[in-house]
């Protein structure tokens, strides 16, 4: 297929609700949820009344079963308007596919089309206290009882989890076997012996809810079991690759958002008797801006583009979000120079668009970890 830069008609009409939604229902919140640290829930719902949640459930579970250019699509629009939001939005997508990638027919019907018959959140527990980026070396444990599994142990930063109704849960049958050992379970929130704890108080994504989650002999059956025992590292990775490039396209929103910001800004602004705009220093800035919004997202759309063609992309996808995540933290802290003084006030938009940019770098595989993933795909390819 030759490539085409042009949206289909149905692409336009899901980036529009989108955008809709975004300047309509999240903007007019997302300040006031930066402050209190509130869950908006009912922004939730509205976004998954619209079909803007649970992107990636196929039809046949009553999902809208888009592809990953469309999550992309509609991804960066969200964030334009709240980084936080989007994160807990497209919290379900990752927490999901897990079971999109290993469930039987019946796990999928048990566990996916309550999610788009209803409004429920879903959370990806995989982070535990001893280190995210080692997700072999996790501690928390399952053995086998019977037709159930026990397990024991804590996850962190978990986001969604007091407020989630299902978990994807990784866990291992020893920490000895290290990745051989780890493998996937769904777990319902009503299981006894679960237990959320308290929101963190973050520097960003502050309309997200991020905690801990303790499991104390939880009984989880057999049945729920994604995939064979020992086969959840595998199902993580491959999760992870289809869920970075949708990271990298909320970084692309939050700076195309900065950007905007500022270039609107160094319209209004005034010095030495003309629009900011008018000295070259800030209109080279913004150029500066513009070029690397534009960068992030094409690198997004190949990687989201390639993973519609059912073609492998831990190199693309590691790209895309590295590089997206990594100008959004420069575009915004560029934008917040432009604003100058006011750009540092809270009244302003632009910090916490530099505070949200930062959870970019970090999340869904940090960028340490991102540079590994490329370096090791570059050099498979030269060797
Ligand atoms: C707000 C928020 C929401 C999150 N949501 C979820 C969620 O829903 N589910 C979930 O499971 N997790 C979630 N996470 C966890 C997130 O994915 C981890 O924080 C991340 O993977 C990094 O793990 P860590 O914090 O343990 O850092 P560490 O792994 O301890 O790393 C610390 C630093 O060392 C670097 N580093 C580590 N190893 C290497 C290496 N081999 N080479 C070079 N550098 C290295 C890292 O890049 C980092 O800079 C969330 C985190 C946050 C902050």
């Amino acid at each position: 297929m030759p490539i085409d830069f042009e949206l289909s008609a149905e692409q336009k009409e899901l980036q529009e609700l989108a955008r809709r939604f975004a300047r309509d229902v999240m903007a007019p919140r997302a300040a006031a949820a930066d402050r209190s640290g509130e869950f908006p829930e009912d922004v939730y719902r509205e976004a998954w009344k619209l079909g803007l949640m649970n992107l990636n459930v196929a039809t046949e579970y009553g999902g809208s079963g888009l592809g990953e250019l469309d999550q992309c699509l509609i991804t960066e629009e969200l964030a334009a308007a709240c980084g936080g939001m989007t994160t807990s939005i497209s919290a379900n997508c990752l927490a999901l596919q897990p079971i999109n990638i290993a469930g039987t027919s019946d796990q999928k019907e048990r566990f996916l089309k309550p999610f788009c018959s209803d409004y429920h959140l879903a959370s990806f527990a995989l982070t535990e206290p001893g280190g995210g980026s080692d997700v072999a070396g996790m501690k928390t444990t399952i053995r086998r009882e019977g037709d159930e599994y026990v397990v024991n142990g804590e996850k962190v930063f978990i986001t969604n989890a007091p407020h989630a109704s299902l978990y994807t849960l990784f866990a291992t049958l020893d920490p000895a076997l290290r990745h051989k050992g780890v493998t996937a379970l769904v777990v319902p929130r009503n299981t006894p012996g679960i237990t959320p704890g308290k929101d963190e108080d973050k520097m960003g994504h502050r309309a997200s809810s991020t905690s801990s989650l303790t499991f104390e002999n939880v009984r989880v059956p057999v049945a729920n079991r994604l995939g064979a025992e020992g086969e959840g590292f595998k199902i993580a990775m491959n999760t992870l690759d289809s869920t970075r490039t949708p990271i990298g396209a909320l970084a692309t929103g939050i700076a195309r958002a900065a950007l905007d910001h500022a270039a609107k800004y160094s319209l209004q602004r005034t010095s030495f008797g003309k629009p900011i705009a008018e000295h070259q220093a800030i209109a080279i800035k913004l150029a500066d801006m513009a070029q690397k919004v534009d960068a992030a997202r094409l690198l997004v759309w190949r990687s989201a583009w390639l993973a519609d063609q059912g073609k492998p992309v831990p190199l693309e996808s590691s790209i895309a979000k590295c590089f997206a995540s990594d100008i959004a933290m420069e575009v915004c802290n560029e934008a917040i120079q432009v604003f100058g003084g006011y750009g540092y006030m809270r009244e302003y938009p632009v910090e916490k668009l530099l505070r949200d940019a930062k959870l970019t770098q970090i999340y869904e595989g940090s960028n340490e970890i991102q540079r590994l993933v490329i370096a090791k795909e570059l050099l498979k390819r030269v060797a």
